[in-house]
């Protein structure tokens, strides 16, 4: 008997392995077609460091597929509809997809289940990309949590996250397979400029690239992790944020291997990084709950907030984006997302505080640069941690809380190997005037090959005067408030 055909449509689960809509389609003896749509008219659509990354991601998951005899369909066009088309064209009887929980991918979701219904197709949704579902998640009261801590520890209460699911079998070959676009006709990569030429030199998207990340982690930077996350010049994070973020690995595998690896060298050390990973589930909890996360401040009394909107304010945001505010730690971390498509997550914070505290700018501009030109740019973590950064977000860090960028820089990078290295018109300056070269006399600037002004910009704002105009700001929204 002929056996019948199943659609697998990925999404941000770019994988093969432990991809429980796959493993069930292939389980279930199905003959199973891959489908990705490239949907430019529902939502938000990828920005550009994070089309270089799925072009790259895509070319890795159509071999793995291939080794499975699974083909992969590319098509672009309106999400719901294209995948019915697609499912009509190759007269599949059950449609199988993981599921995300931005308001699209909801919506999504629901239509497809009642076309499917209407149509006598089975459907067959799964969690994939989070430990558990961002709905079933409530407090006492029932509600949603807005603080990370009781949030992480109620899921800690819980049953440890289910064992990566095994690498499927290989399927026979299929037949009558609908036509697919050719990747390269997507135009994801750019060109004229390759503004993205060094992210080879970082990075290697698909599960095989993820999973080296994760083993040289494991081998070296989680015992750095605790003591050294904070530290940019020095790589003790794991960097699988981007590899996260298009699910070329679960949250599952990196739980259970960051386990495993620990307890076999005796010391379990993995509870700081797993947190972190809790985060990633945290921001998507709140933007389940709270779709508009990327555009409405989470605390509506941030509507009054009287951000810069004048002559100056382009400028400004241009310097920032370039990363020639005058401030060395800034500058490095702008200097380092342009370079690489990712930064560090302390000078995440620096850069994020210095746009919105020091410069007055609406945190919604930088979301959107770093929507741009993050090859991890999230839905979920960017608008969190954003809101996070702005004071505007649940659980913010509070308005009045302003990162002075001259200390943090002392403190978090006190040999300057980040800030030379991604600023290296400042490399010769000794650690004591490197993260404040203002503060030198012009002849030892001089010595040091540095004329500010010319050869590295003098500071954009002064920092105690934007402190206090910052602080004003703030005591405004709370006098608004209390009129
Ligand atoms: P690790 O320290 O190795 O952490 C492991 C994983 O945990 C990360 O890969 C990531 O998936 C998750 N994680 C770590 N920290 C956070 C956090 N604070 N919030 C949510 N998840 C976290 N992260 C994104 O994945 N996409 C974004 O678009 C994004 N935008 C950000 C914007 C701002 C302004 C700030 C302050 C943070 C942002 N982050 C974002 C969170 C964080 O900076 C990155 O996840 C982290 O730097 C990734 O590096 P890593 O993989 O080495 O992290």
């Amino acid at each position: 008997m002929p056996s019948t055909k199943a659609l697998v449509v990925f999404r941000s689960d770019l994988r093969v392995a432990d991809n429980p809509a796959l493993f069930q389609a292939l389980k279930g003896g199905h003959s199973v077609i891959a489908l990705f749509v490239l949907d430019e008219e529902s939502g938000r659509a990828y920005g550009g460091a994070s089309r270089w990354w799925l072009h790259h991601s895509l070319t890795a998951l159509a071999k793995r597929l291939c080794e499975l005899n699974v083909p992969l369909i590319l098509r672009k066009g309106p999400l719901a509809q294209t995948v019915q088309s697609i499912a009509t064209e190759a007269g599949v009887s059950a449609l199988f997809w993981n599921r995300s929980y931005d308001d699209v991918s909801v919506a999504f979701g629901r239509a497809l289940k009642a076309w499917g219904a209407e149509n006598g197709m089975e459907t067959e949704s799964h969690l994939a990309n989070l430990l558990h579902e961002p709905h079933a998640t409530l407090t006492k009261s029932g509600g949603h949590f807005k603080v990370f801590t009781p949030f992480w520890r109620n899921q800690l209460s819980l049953d440890a996250p289910r064992e990566p699911l095994p690498s499927p079998e290989s399927q026979a070959p299929v037949a009558d397979v609908p036509a697919s676009d050719a990747l390269a006709d997507w135009d994801l990569l750019p060109t004229r400029p390759n503004w993205a030429k060094q992210f080879p030199d970082h990075w290697t998207p698909g599960e095989d690239g993820a999973r080296v990340r994760l083993n040289r982690f494991l081998e070296t930077g989680i015992t750095l992790y605790e003591e050294a996350r904070d530290m940019p010049g020095v790589e003790a994070t794991s960097g699988l944020s981007p590899h996260l973020r298009f699910g070329e690995i679960s949250p599952y595998q990196i739980w259970h291997r960051t386990k495993r690896v620990t307890e076999q060298v005796g010391r379990d050390n993995s509870d700081k990084f797993l947190a972190e990973i809790g985060w990633r589930e945290f921001s998507h909890h709140l933007l389940y709950h709270h779709p508009a996360l990327a555009t409405d401040n989470f605390q509506t009394k941030f509507n009054a907030f009287p951000w810069r909107d004048d002559a100056e304010t382009s400028r400004l945001l241009s310097a920032w984006q370039k990363g020639e505010t005058g401030y060395p730690i800034v500058d490095a971390g702008m200097r380092q997302l342009w370079q690489t498509g990712w930064m560090h997550n302390r000078v995440r914070m620096i850069v994020g505080s210095f746009l919105v505290k020091h410069l007055l700018i609406d945190w919604r501009a930088g979301e959107d640069w770093f929507w741009d030109t993050l090859v991890d740019a999230c839905p979920a973590s960017n608008s969190a941690s954003w809101q996070w950064v702005a004071g505007s977000g649940a659980d913010a860090a509070p308005y009045f809380r302003i990162f002075n960028p001259i200390l943090q820089g002392e403190k978090f990078d006190p040999e300057g190997a980040y800030v030379r290295h991604f600023v290296p018109e400042l490399s010769k300056l000794p650690n004591k005037i490197l993260h404040k070269p203002w503060s030198a006399k012009p002849s030892e600037l001089d010595y040091f090959g540095v004329e500010l002004g010319k050869t590295y910009p003098n500071p954009i704002v002064d920092h105690g005067a934007a402190r206090d105009r910052a602080l004003n700001a703030f005591k405004s929204l709370k006098d608004n408030k209390a009129a």
